[in-house]
């Protein structure tokens, strides 16, 4: 009796090992599957084509927050997070026939229908700052009042925006259109003044911006961790 149960023993011990491991695995692949289905998020880089938005000596706007976003969307696919992007060329969405602000409101509503129709849960819109005083500089990111999953969404792209140029601005609401139309959280992320020399200088290089991609997509994915 007592040889039988001595031979059992590590057979007993495999099964147990084997269940160990097992169980780990099954709380591995839960985690990470669950990352990589659920995670969409909607990429806007403001202006385009015949709308510059801010233009300030050689730095444009619209080429500014298209090169940043094509890298946040990047970034964020290695993270297993899909990007949809409202644009990815130099276009302002509108038919050629538009002029004036009846343009520039067409371009608003197709970024939005965009957004409505994507199946990202969050719309993250890019730009660039411009003050009459150009002492102004840094980061600055808009949220709407009342909108709580677009306040933390903002909290979190502003904090880590923040390590990349120091700044004391916080994650504050906005009243802007695209802000107050959207019917999913939505934040502006403004990644530098325009009308500030340092700021333009930064912006002109390549590897600031790849730093500011950085901290965006860092923002978005302890967003999504945290919400
Ligand atoms: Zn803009």
């Amino acid at each position: 009796m007592t040889k039988k149960l001595l031979f059992l023993f590590p057979f007993l011990f495999a099964f147990i090992i084997v269940s160990i491991n097992h169980t780990f695995d099954y709380y591995n692949v839960r985690s990470v599957t669950g990352g990589m289905v659920t995670q969409t998020v909607i990429i806007d880089p403001g202006h385009g084509g015949r709308d510059p938005g801010a233009v300030h000596e050689n730095i444009h706007e619209k080429e500014i927050v298209l090169d940043i976003s094509l890298r946040v969307r990047d970034n964020l696919e290695k993270r297993g997070i899909t990007a949809n992007m409202t644009r990815d060329i130099d276009t302002d969405l509108v038919s050629e026939e538009m002029k004036g602000s009846t343009r520039q409101q067409s371009s608003l509503l197709e970024r939005l229908d965009i957004s409505s129709s994507s199946e990202g849960e969050v719309l993250v819109s890019v730009h660039t700052n411009s003050s009459e005083d150009e002492r102004f500089f840094g980061t600055q990111t808009y949220f709407k009042e009342g909108d709580s999953q677009g306040k933390l969404l903002a909290e979190c792209i502003q904090a880590e925006l923040k390590k990349v140029r120091m700044s004391s601005r916080e994650a504050i609401p906005g009243s802007f259109y695209l802000l107050d139309h959207s019917d999913k959280p939505a934040v502006i992320v403004e990644v530098g003044f325009v009308s500030n020399e340092e700021d333009r200088r930064l912006l002109a290089q390549e590897k600031f911006r790849i730093l500011l991609s950085e901290a965006i997509a860092n923002g978005i994915e302890q967003y999504i961790t945290a919400r």
